[in-house]
């Protein structure tokens, strides 16, 4: 028998069959690897030669010992959420673990929140959010990974802050934390080297260390996997069709009660009662809706799910979650949110429904907009 593998870089056990895990490596580089002796991760080997940071992430047992390391130091933890899932990015229980340390909360994603929507408003949304979850963040940041210039911002604001400690960043998986911390580490320029080391001793979990001017050091840790995220249903196509990566431009519906919108075959809202009015969808662009009669939305799903509803794909239809039903009565101007997904804004009181692929989450929320 072979002895198991182990990265280099990191001590991981190679792996050549699940990309999104630690010690995966294409079976082609592992070739070249092993006939050179030098046989990387592929994480490692980004790291090595591109500078690149590529997300893990860990088991809800892991996370937990991350968390509790957390606890001990004397750090300022900047805390990542997508502010398109906000629900769907905090971290369960993070007030109890971070101690007496600071909590930056950094709301990424800014870029694809409407123009009608107003900074101020969603920092406050979020700062409430944040308390009602027992979180008191010394500030509230909004930031886009995908725009350079955002940055400057949030580095100042990490070293106002941090008052010479160390700096760890945590996110759930999908909030952008890997896109974020790659663009830090092209805007600190002079970075050569980045440091790896092994977070837990005796296992080969690494953390990535970013070195600040006054040896303390921006840390990098591993996401832990939000099951309730619509992600987890989809392949690779379908979230490119879903996370929206340009500015969201609002669609509105006239409805009368009785009516229903599908988006892709993903999601579904019924306007059940309530006077004739009009609902404003926040979904990715290119995310399409269908409009139907409510009597007949459940046969005309079962019908066009995976054809004219897409996504899923039809190659993807046997083995999406059924949808589930939430419902709601709205007395004033209210969001309906699809986790991950977007929300519509119920303007009128009315009795509505919202249904989302099972495990993923509808909640109303005060309207933002
Ligand atoms: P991680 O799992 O938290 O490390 O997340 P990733 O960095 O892999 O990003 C998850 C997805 O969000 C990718 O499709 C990114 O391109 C996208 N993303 C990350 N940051 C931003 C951002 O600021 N704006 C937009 N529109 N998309 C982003």
């Amino acid at each position: 028998e072979n002895e198991a593998l182990h990265c280099i870089g990191c001590g991981a056990v190679i792996q050549t069959t699940t990309p999104d895990e630690l010690g995966y490596t294409p079976q082609s580089a592992l070739e070249k690897g092993l006939a050179t002796g030098e046989v990387y991760c592929q994480r490692c080997f980004r790291l090595r030669h591109y500078n690149e940071i590529q997300d893990v992430s860990l088991t809800d047992d892991d996370f937990l010992r991350l968390l509790n390391e957390l606890g001990q130091k004397d750090a300022l933890i900047v805390n990542v959420v997508d502010i398109f899932d906000f629900n769907g990015s905090l971290i369960p229980g993070l007030h109890r673990f971070v101690g007496d340390n600071p909590v930056l909360l950094v709301g990424n994603k800014v870029d694809i929140l409407p123009k009608s929507l107003k900074k101020p408003k969603m920092t406050q949304w979020m700062r409430e959010r944040a308390h009602e979850a027992g979180l008191r963040p010394v500030d509230v940041l909004l930031t886009s990974a995908k725009k350079p210039n955002e940055m400057t911002t949030l580095l100042e604001t990490i070293e106002k802050y941090r008052e010479g400690r160390d700096v760890y960043v945590v996110g759930v998986t999908n909030v952008g934390k890997s896109t974020l911390i790659n663009a830090i580490i092209k805007q600190t320029a002079g970075i050569k080297e980045l440091i790896t080391t092994s977070r837990f001793p005796g296992t080969t979990l690494d953390k990535i260390e970013i070195p600040l001017d006054d040896g303390h050091f921006l840390i990098d840790t591993p996401g832990i996997i939000h099951r309730h995220q619509m992600a987890h249903y989809l392949g690779k196509k379908d979230l490119k069709i879903i996370a929206p990566n340009k500015e969201i431009k609002p669609k509105v519906y006239q409805l009368n009660p009785g009516q229903t919108l599908f988006f892709g075959g993903l999601a579904r809202f019924d306007f059940i009662s309530g006077d004739r009015a009009s609902f404003t969808a926040f979904m990715a662009n290119d995310l399409e809706i269908h409009r139907t009669k409510l009597e007949k939305a459940d046969a005309f799903y079962e019908k066009h799910v995976g054809g004219l509803l897409q996504p899923p794909r039809p190659d993807e239809v046997a083995n999406f979650p059924e949808l589930v039903r939430f419902e709601f009565s709205v007395k004033e101007k209210t969001d309906i949110v699809f986790a991950g997904l977007g929300w519509v804004t119920v303007q009128k009181p009315a009795v509505v429904s919202g249904w989302a692929p099972k495990g993923v989450d509808v909640l109303r929320r005060k309207a933002l907009v």
